[in-house]
């Protein structure tokens, strides 16, 4: 026999989950556990043994139940993906000092837009324009990227400063935006020119078609899937040509019979004919990718020193930063889109300017290692090597078998498609119970782990884990024993 709704408020332990977290909530929470009891009672699903079990755990019932009512639906969770900006798993972590001052900036107010000095009203991009042209003007004087072996390289890298010699930056929420935003600007009613090959889907629901589409610019396709080359783009001109764009192939490469102009060749075609160069670079990195071994994924500095016009990039991808889309180039053309009605409906809020004036900030001390995403894509294979030993040394006696393999870590994010770093790997296995079935329980178990799975085994890649958070998984792991 079920007890009444108000019986089981008046049981000792719901009384005092009553008095802890509110009588609406344990009434609410009280009310679920017997319907769902009731339910599963009237569809056969409970034998009777099963029934007096559930009535002797009624109580316990309860307090899962407002403990998953009153918890947060988005969790931490351990990432031992090696997918290093993992879009589903929330891109890039934030920097220490980004958490901090998204803190201060969020707890109290701020002169998000107000000037000190005159106290008058003042505009938000000031937080981190003047870094941005620390990061992108200074650099891009002093010719500090290097000229050699980016694949595209020509007379132009390294040669006399460019004529935008001030780069401009906006903020807008993601990078999808800020492509709509510039194309907008730039092109409504008229054409812009995008070889075939570069008509891209990401993450299955940002498209340049319908991007370019619901900006109002007409899409003037050109070339090949596989070859387009620069008389294609040049043939494709006529007096409604607004924009030349450049996408950067963030999730596949195309390779064989293949053909694509260098950024050399579009740069003296787009000026020759008198029309912006625009590239959407997906991910952006503001470091030079060389140093970690990856070769020919184009940096915001290559291409602003090319004399591209504009570039579109994300906060959290390469950057490290905050989900944002940011929007770097020629004053004149930066201006317009500031000035364009959509950058009012697209603007970032306060918290997101923290965090970015935070992550550049780290940047203009060269202080890479405390952006999570770059200390992570700079840890060496040894070094995780050894935290895989150690946290192996944790693992209780169990039936798993545990190795300790050479595997690849993924930059992910839309950088370069093929980048990948070498790591060690945790592979885990056991004879009763599938890779599957053990990746779902490291899955559901708290903190949450996530892991790949390869070949029948479960692999653990530190490279994304946090060094303090590989305890957590010895505890998992000794947890969940099959
Ligand atoms: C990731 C990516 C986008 C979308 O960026 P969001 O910040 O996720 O909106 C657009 N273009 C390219 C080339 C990308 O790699």
């Amino acid at each position: 026999m079920l007890p009444s709704v108000d019986e089981l408020m008046h049981s000792p332990r719901v009384s005092a989950l009553t008095a802890d977290h509110g009588h609406a909530a344990a009434l609410d929470a009280v009310r679920a556990v017997l319907e769902r009891l009731r339910r599963e009672i009237g569809s056969g699903e409970l034998d009777d043994r099963g029934v007096d079990l559930a009535l002797s755990n009624l109580e316990v019932a309860v307090e899962g139940q407002l403990r998953q009512d009153l918890g947060y639906s988005l969790r931490p969770v351990v990432n031992a993906t090696g997918v290093i900006l993992h879009t589903n798993l929330g891109r890039a972590p934030l920097a220490e000092v980004a958490l901090e001052h998204v803190r201060q900036a969020g707890a109290a107010y701020s002169n998000l837009e107000f000037d000190l000095k005159s106290g008058n009203r003042g505009q938000r991009d000031v937080h981190v324009e003047h870094l941005f042209r620390k990061l992108l003007g200074d650099n891009y004087r002093r010719g500090e990227v290097s000229t050699k072996s980016t694949g595209l390289g020509s007379a132009r890298r390294g040669g006399p400063v460019p004529r935008q010699a001030a780069v401009s930056t906006i903020v807008v929420n993601n990078n999808a935006a800020a492509v709509l935003l510039a194309l907008n600007t730039l092109a409504e009613a008229g054409e812009v020119i995008v070889s075939r090959g570069e008509l891209v889907e990401i993450g299955g629901s940002f498209r340049i078609p319908d991007v370019m589409t619901k900006s109002g610019a007409i899409l003037r396709e050109v070339g090949t899937t596989n070859r387009t080359r620069i008389s294609d783009y040049a043939r494709a001109f006529n007096d409604r040509t607004r924009l030349l764009l450049r996408v950067h192939r963030s999730n596949f490469e195309i390779t064989g019979f293949t053909k694509q102009p260098s950024v050399d060749e579009m740069v003296t075609l787009s000026r020759d004919r008198g029309v912006p160069l625009m590239e959407d670079l997906g991910s952006g990195a503001l470091f030079d990718m060389r140093a970690i071994g990856i070769i020919g994924e184009p940096g915001l500095l290559d291409s602003l020193r090319s004399g591209v016009d504009i570039v579109t990039y994300s906060g959290d991808k390469l950057l490290g930063g905050p989900q944002a889309g940011l929007i770097s180039g020629r004053q004149d053309l930066v201006a317009r889109m500031r000035s364009n009605s959509l950058f009012r409906a697209l603007r970032v809020d306060k918290l997101t300017y923290a965090a970015l004036e935070a992550t550049l900030l780290a940047y203009v001390k060269r202080d890479h290692d405390a952006i999570p995403a770059l200390r992570m894509m700079r840890l060496s294979k040894e070094e995780i090597g050894n935290r895989a030993e150690a946290l192996r040394a944790r693992f209780a006696p169990s039936p798993w078998r545990v190795a300790i393999v050479d595997g690849e870590s993924i930059i992910g994010g839309g950088a370069a498609p093929s980048a990948v770093l070498p790591t060690r790997l945790l592979a885990l296995s056991c004879k009763d119970l599938s890779a599957e079935e053990l990746a779902a329980r490291l899955r559901t178990s708290d903190p949450p782990v996530i892991a790949r799975v390869a070949e029948g085994r479960v692999l653990l890649d530190l490279r994304t884990v946090f060094p303090e958070q590989d305890c957590s998984i010895a505890d998992v792991v000794n947890r969940i024993g099959p």
